[in-house]
């Protein structure tokens, strides 16, 4: 098969990541050089065509981190309507400057293309911070006097719904009580999920309403967590599970969806971020997609992941196809099936290849049966599909791999771009088979430090040697894997300067930690950025639009208050967006850069 792999390989289409991947940083040992990124249409920097039409802005004076193949640096940026028509050295500027031209210096300000998520929920995050949210809570105490003021504050609400605690309040079995809630709500149903949105934690009376008790059997891929004397439910419920009480909840509302991603959207474009792909979509959030563009908020381009209900099987693909006909329209593509392998390892739902260290017989779960996830993806990826997997562990991360081989094999090399989320432990074996088959690695990098889930709910479950394959960034990267990121906002922050920080340092962006995790597995600053930018347009098929500053790309762009070049890495956090561009049109910050009156920073008409 791996033979097979290779041949399958000559004929893949890889030009751009490979290129998007080339930097005068890449450490040696790295794969052959791709051919480069065909350039962008339109003048080429440096040399301004004479003539040309004046541009509507123009950004000149600034440090213009590009993102092209060559990674090349530019001062000027010239904008018509939407489109970049000129990015090069000042000196070539003055063609586009006409006497309608809005002009602002950038006083040696830093510019990125604006940021991409590879993998967020903005809706499911948006409407989570307008209810009972607990992300800046750190201990069971604080949690429940944040609900017992919220119940207080909401007497009109049915049910108590949050989001955002953390497993680790709850080491080492990371599993909630029930009883702690019931001393501040009884009368009421509570049913608040954990921050990676994989664990429920709920009190008596959600239990009673969805009646939920000893007798009741765990759901396939769910857990309800027991006392192990009585069998009763303690208050924890492990991924399909948590359905058992929500689906007694009222369902959120068109207006709540909306609401949600409008916040959202605004939320994104103030930390620079102008694409996305949302992580998972249903039928509702894409009506809110569709309504928001049309009321001309959506600042945001988006590919939509459809969700994969993992108790159907392959009927479901004719509803994708209605999906993807009727919604990829405007700022929105619905082009893509997210399909979640396994839970997670913090409560020992990841899927392993071996036992967790100290539970003999626990492997973890297996969310599609592996033979016929083969035969699914094989399916989608014939109609067109891209594939957007979760897995965590060694053997969800197999699996998923196998099923795209699987594909490969059966519907032949194809310009498909799968891509895999999480990828937090590998067995070492399996990280060349991105590269070989084409399928970019999606991390979500905050997570790659040794932070409460690290130390308390994962190190005591790994022997050494496999704990060593934590999030292996570097090892992807050295492999020639295309490397993607994303935040899995509102698991963890949305903000891509924490996230680029912790990529390079493997240490906690607040200074939580002073010592690198894995520090074999950093990557450098230019990779980090690519996967941010380029590399996350490749994973949405619009790196030939977005993604780098170059003539005849959309003018996606950001200017940063410090140039990420010239501070110490561990700096990167503070850094702040102080302007985003989309399709030339300012959607956060202020043309004026903070600097009127301060000479060297106006701008003329
Ligand atoms: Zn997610």
């Amino acid at each position: 098969m791996r033979r097979l792999c290779a041949v399958a390989l000559g004929s893949m289409v890889l030009f751009a990541p490979f290129a998007a991947r080339l930097s005068s940083a890449a450490p040696p040992g790295s794969t052959p050089a791709p051919p480069a990124m065909p350039r962008s249409a339109g003048p080429s920097p440096g040399s301004a065509a004479r003539g040309a039409r004046a541009a509507d802005l123009v950004l000149r004076g600034g440090a213009v981190y590009t993102m092209d193949a060559a990674r090349s640096w530019a001062e000027s940026i010239a904008i018509r309507k939407d489109t970049i028509v000129y990015a090069g050295p000042d000196a070539g500027i003055a063609p586009y400057v006409g006497p309608r031209t809005r002009v602002v210096n950038l006083g040696g300000r830093m510019v990125l293309p604006a940021f991409q998520d590879a993998h967020i929920h903005p809706i499911s995050g948006g409407i989570g911070q307008r209810q009972c949210a607990l992300y800046d809570q750190k201990t069971k105490e604080e949690y429940v006097a944040a609900v017992a003021a919220y119940a207080k504050q909401h007497p009109e609400a049915a049910w108590i719904r949050g989001d955002g605690w953390s497993l680790a309040a709850f080491s080492p079995s990371g599993v909630p009580d029930r009883r702690l809630l019931d001393a501040v709500v009884s009368d009421r149903p509570v049913y608040l999920e954990s921050s990676d949105g994989h664990s429920a934690w709920v009190n008596s009376k959600a239990l009673s309403i969805a009646k939920v008790g000893k007798d009741t059997p765990d759901p396939a891929g769910g857990r309800i967590d027991r006392d192990p004397k009585t069998g009763e439910p303690v208050g924890g419920l492990q991924d399909s599970a948590m359905g058992l009480v929500s689906s007694h909840a009222p369902p959120y509302t068109d207006a709540e969806r909306l609401e949600g991603l409008r916040y959202a959207v605004k939320m994104l474009n103030g930390l620079g971020i102008t694409s996305i792909q949302d992580a998972s979509v249903q039928a509702d959030s894409l009506e809110a997609y569709r309504a928001l563009d049309e009321q001309g908020g959506l600042t945001l381009r988006v590919v939509a992941s459809l969700w994969w209900e993992r108790d159907k099987g392959d009927e479901q693909i004719a509803g994708f196809l209605d999906q993807r006909r009727k919604y990829t329209r405007g700022h929105v593509r619905a082009t893509t099936v997210k399909i979640m392998q396994d839970g997670v390892m913090e409560v020992q739902t990841a899927a392993m290849l071996q036992d967790y260290k100290g539970k003999p017989g626990v492997k973890g779960l297996t969310m599609v049966e592996p033979e016929a996830l083969k035969k699914y993806v094989t399916r989608l990826d014939k109609e067109g599909f891209q594939l957007h997997f979760h897995a965590i562990g060694d053997a969800a991360i197999r699996e998923c791999l196998d099923a795209c081989e699987a594909a490969r094999r059966a519907n032949g090399p194809r310009d498909s771009r799968h891509h895999i989320s999480h990828l937090e432990i590998f067995h070492p074996s399996d990280i060349p088979r991105f590269r070989a088959l084409g399928v970019v690695a999606n991390f979500q990098p905050l997570w790659a430090y040794a932070d409460d889930y690290i130390v308390k709910l994962t190190l005591p479950f790994l022997e050494p040697e496999r704990a060593r394959w934590l999030y292996p960034i570097g090892s992807l990267y050295r492999s020639g894997a295309v490397i993607a990121f994303g935040s899995d906002w509102s698991v963890s922050s949305a903000n891509p300067l924490e996230e680029l920080e912790t990529a390079v340092t493997r240490m906690g962006a607040g200074g939580e930690t002073k010592e690198p995790f894995i520090p074999e597995e950093r990557i450098n600053l230019p990779e980090a950025l690519a996967a941010f930018t380029i590399n996350a347009a490749y994973v949405n098929f619009q790196e030939g639009r977005t993604g780098s500053i170059e003539a005849g790309k959309l003018a996606d762009l950001i200017v940063l208050d410090h140039n990420l070049f010239t501070i110490k890495p561990e700096a990167i956090s503070d850094t702040k967006v102080v302007l985003t561009l989309f399709g030339g049109q300012k959607v956060a910050g202020d043309l004026s850069l903070g600097g009127e009156g301060r000479a060297g920073l106006g701008m003329s008409r």
